[in-house]
């Protein structure tokens, strides 16, 4: 019997993000400065290895390379975690969902469009308003994915997709930074700037003891690699430490980058305008936004089959009917048409297994 395939979302919303090993990875579009950054790390962290290393260890503490191997390590992991996991991407409208918007009668069916919608011929309003714990809070309507945005979600011209409290498409971990990638960002930009200051402080120390009675001139012909080490390290050490500050400032603020940029909660002309998903104190909202529950993939990626998927839909749609609940509508349902989709979302999953249940069993699959 041929096996048939469960089309699955990444494939038919992809964008132009580029999806690997059957969509369990993924990166944008133009992965080469992601490359240069990895290349940056290991061929300076292999100098300090091959150079720095056995001189400190046998100089001053076997400990030495092991911790820089610890560091090393936990900064990899955190942007290969951040480079090749979806970053909150919102599937685009289904066909049916977006002729629904745009004659007007609002997707889901439930309370209409809005002011000025569903008159023949004028299209729907572009522009919907809902309460987040009672702030008004604009959801615009994305031309390309042809729905209305969520709060906080902002399209990335780049990746061509819409993500969830997107932050800024980073070039240099090849990868929009978002709702779900975000802990993993400012965890590989708190390591590395631990790395970078670990890897050169060990480069000075090794110069320093080399050049103890011979001279630096000396110090710096027995071991130019450390002097290489050195300035690759304080060029950069600057950057990675001002972007890691910056980013604390943000996670215990609870504002995306995005945000900050266009002075969403900004004072303006006297009127202030406080943010509504800040919880009130710098450490809840670090703890809400480096460790809270982690929003599952809506792009459904992974292989066909196994729990995960259908546990993804039910958290979806879980995660949709809570998101409803909080951003309470000042007119009309505005939520409606990401709670209609993960609704489909999870009739998808039920279908493929029960799909999976009948090819159990033998029979025919009826392909999607
Ligand atoms: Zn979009
Ligand atoms: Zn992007």
């Amino acid at each position: 019997m041929a096996s048939r395939r469960v089309t699955r979302k990444w494939e038919v919303f992809a964008g132009r993000n580029r999806f690997w090993c059957d969509g369990r990875l993924m990166t944008a579009p133009h992965p080469g400065v992601f490359v240069l950054t990895l290349a940056l790390i290991c061929s300076t962290c292999a100098l300090h290895f091959a150079f720095d290393c056995p001189f400190l260890a046998a100089r001053v503490s076997p400990a030495v390379p092991v911790a820089g191997a610890a560091l090393f390590l936990f900064t990899m992991s955190a942007l290969l975690r951040t480079a090749l996991s979806d970053p909150g991407i919102i599937p685009r409208a289904a066909a049916a969902e977006a002729a629904a918007l745009e004659a007007g009668a609002g997707a889901g069916g439930g309370g209409g469009g809005g002011a000025g919608a569903g008159e023949a011929g004028r299209p729907p309003p572009r522009a919907r308003e809902v309460l987040v714990r009672g702030r008004p809070v604009k959801l615009k309507y994305c031309f390309t994915c042809k729905m209305f945005r969520p709060p906080r979600a902002s399209h990335c011209s780049l990746c061509d997709n819409c993500v969830d409290r997107f932050d800024h498409h980073c070039p240099w971990v090849g990868n929009c930074v978002g709702k779900r990638n975000y802990r993993y960002f400012y965890t590989f930009v708190v390591s590395l700037s631990f790395l970078a200051v670990f890897v050169f402080a060990c480069a000075v120390a090794h110069l320093a003891l080399e050049a103890r009675g011979a001279g630096l001139g000396a110090a710096l012909r027995a071991s130019p690699a450390s002097a290489l080490v050195a300035a690759v390290c304080f060029l950069s050490v600057w950057s990675v430490l001002g972007l890691a500050g910056f980013h604390t400032y943000l996670a215990s603020t609870d504002q995306t980058t995005n945000e900050d940029i266009k002075g969403s909660f900004s004072t303006r002309r006297g009127v202030s305008n406080p943010n509504p998903y800040s919880r009130g104190n710098a450490c809840a909202n670090c703890w809400h936004v480096l460790c809270g529950p982690l929003a599952p993939s809506l792009i459904d990626r992974g292989a066909a089959g196994g729990g995960r998927a259908e546990r993804v839909a039910a958290a979806a749609a879980a995660r949709h009917h809570h998101d409803r609940r909080r951003a309470r509508p000042r007119r009309a349902r505005p939520a409606a048409a990401p709670a209609a989709r993960a609704a489909r979302a999870a009739r998808t999953h039920r279908a493929a297994r029960a799909a999976r249940r009948a090819r159990r069993r033998g029979r025919a699959l009826t392909p999607r």
